[in-house]
């Protein structure tokens, strides 16, 4: 099973990743977890990203693709992976399909989060982090019962720098702009599939086993 997600910041596609993960025992690649993490160790190439994460905006196309490509020689890709936020645009669609190609690994699937616009910008502006384990929660719908310390194992709760309101508008923008044109990309190749994003964590996730034949 190889899967590219899509749908807009903020339509659940990590969460939905993280529960594949646990299911089927395949890797979540999230372009934005390995760019933040690039970030948060200091590298030359997170410094560089940093600077465009925080206004909304995509990263080069260059440094995102060296990582992806990095990431999918690794063994744990051989039975298959979910791709969480990569491609963004269409020309990291087609480097991808071209890196794909090359390892002899075609996708199986592109599968669509769908979640109404006006959802999106409540989401994103309640999601809170745990700095400890990375569980995520929302201070509108899904807040964590001890304030702000994780549900899970007490640890701090923040807001990603990203995920404050002018920085969610471009980077919703920038989807529209951007990412969007994929579902034609993915529609044309005749592997877009969808589900509705919205509705409890685990109705969402039956019908992503139950669209993808799981
Ligand atoms: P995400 O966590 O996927 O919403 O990504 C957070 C930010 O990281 C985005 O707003 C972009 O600045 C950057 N980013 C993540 N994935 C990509 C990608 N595939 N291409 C370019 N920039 C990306």
């Amino acid at each position: 099973m190889r899967i590219v997600l899509l749908g807009a910041p903020g339509a659940g596609k990590g969460t939905q990743a993280k529960k594949l993960v646990d299911k089927y025992k395949i890797p979540q690649i999230s372009t934005g977890d390995l760019l933040r993490a690039a970030v948060a160790a200091g590298t030359a190439l997170g410094k560089e990203a940093k600077a465009c994460m925080d206004k909304g905006e995509l990263v080069s196309d260059s440094i995102v693709l060296g990582m992806v490509e990095e990431r999918l020689k690794q063994d744990d890709c051989k039975n298959g992976f979910i791709l969480d936020g990569f491609p963004r645009n269409t020309s990291q669609a087609e480097a991808l399909d071209k890196m794909l190609a090359s390892l002899n690994m075609p996708l199986t699937c592109a599968l669509s989060v769908d979640v109404p616009f006006e959802d999106l910008m409540k989401r994103l502006t309640g999601r809170r982090t745990c700095k400890a384990c990375g569980q995520m929660f929302n201070v509108y719908f899904n807040p964590s019962t001890k304030g702000n310390s994780c549900d899970k194992c007490n640890g701090e709760l923040f807001q990603r720098d990203d995920d404050k309101e002018e920085t969610i508008k471009k980077r919703l923008e920038v989807y529209n702009a951007q990412t969007a044109p994929l579902f034609d990309y993915y529609g044309k190749k005749g592997i877009l599939k969808s589900v509705s994003g919205t509705g409890s964590i685990d109705e969402i996730f039956s019908n992503v086993c139950k669209v993808l034949g799981l």
